[in-house]
């Protein structure tokens, strides 16, 4: 017989998979700067790297070319680290922190070209400069196609909004998920929460009147908001 506990999370599991599955749909026609920007990335695990650290405290359009006037130059660790680091620097102005982030990706190249083998776990690619347990967590999913939960700064605020998660940091709004949603689910969760905190679950001024989920949102702002 199954417990109530067992049957709760079931329910529990079967709504968060049913809310994933709605905003995934629903965003699709409002083409999300993510999208195009993960479309753009999906190569070798090197390029998929590079893309995301730039990415960090930067708008998915200007990640976009800073990454391609960058690989125009260098596509390989090899290459790379022949660039002197300003000259990183200029080609990927103007991401956020475009000299720390030169700086990073040199270290990254020299680490790498001492590796044996591209780190493809959570623990090798925290050891890369620059790379925090968001980024390794999306390059795990979007290189390897490993099942992880990237949680930034839409992933968080969209978790606590629609109750998936009560944590006060981003790991444990990470664990909170990998316990709400099957594994098979976890490599869905970003790019669906990005898209969506870019198009309707904004930071401010969220578009609850159109919501797809504002009847069962517990942070709905229909009635102060409804445009
Ligand atoms: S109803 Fe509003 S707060 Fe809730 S998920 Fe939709 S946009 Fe976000």
């Amino acid at each position: 017989m199954r417990s109530s506990s067992t049957a709760k999370t079931s329910r529990a599991e079967f709504r968060a998979v049913r809310d994933l599955e709605a905003i995934r749909k629903f965003i699709v026609p409002l083409s999300p700067p993510v999208t195009s920007f993960e479309a753009s990335i999906r190569s070798t695990p090197f390029r998929i790297l590079v893309s995301v650290l730039l990415s960090a405290r930067t708008q998915d359009p200007v990640t976009e070319k800073a990454a391609a006037r960058l690989f125009a130059i260098a596509d390989t660790t090899g290459k790379m680290v022949r660039l002197p680091e300003a000259e990183i620097a200029r080609l990927i102005y103007p991401v956020g922190f475009y000299r720390t982030k030169a700086r990073h990706i040199l270290g990254i190249c020299q680490a790498l070209g001492k590796a044996e083998k591209f780190p493809d776990t959570l623990e090798g690619l925290l050891k890369l400069p620059g790379i925090g347990r968001k980024s390794a967590n999306l390059v795990l999913s979007l290189a390897f196609g490993q099942p992880a939960i990237a949680v930034d700064t839409h992933v968080f605020r969209i978790s606590c909004r629609l109750g998936w998660a009560k944590g006060n940091t981003p790991v444990q709004v990470e664990k909170e998920l990998e316990a709400l949603f099957p594994k098979n689910r976890w490599s869905e969760v970003n790019q669906a929460l990005v898209g969506f905190g870019q198009t309707i679950c904004r930071p401010i001024h969220p578009k609850c009147g159109i919501c797809v989920l504002n009847r069962i949102c517990p942070s709905a702002e229909c009635n102060k908001n409804p445009n």
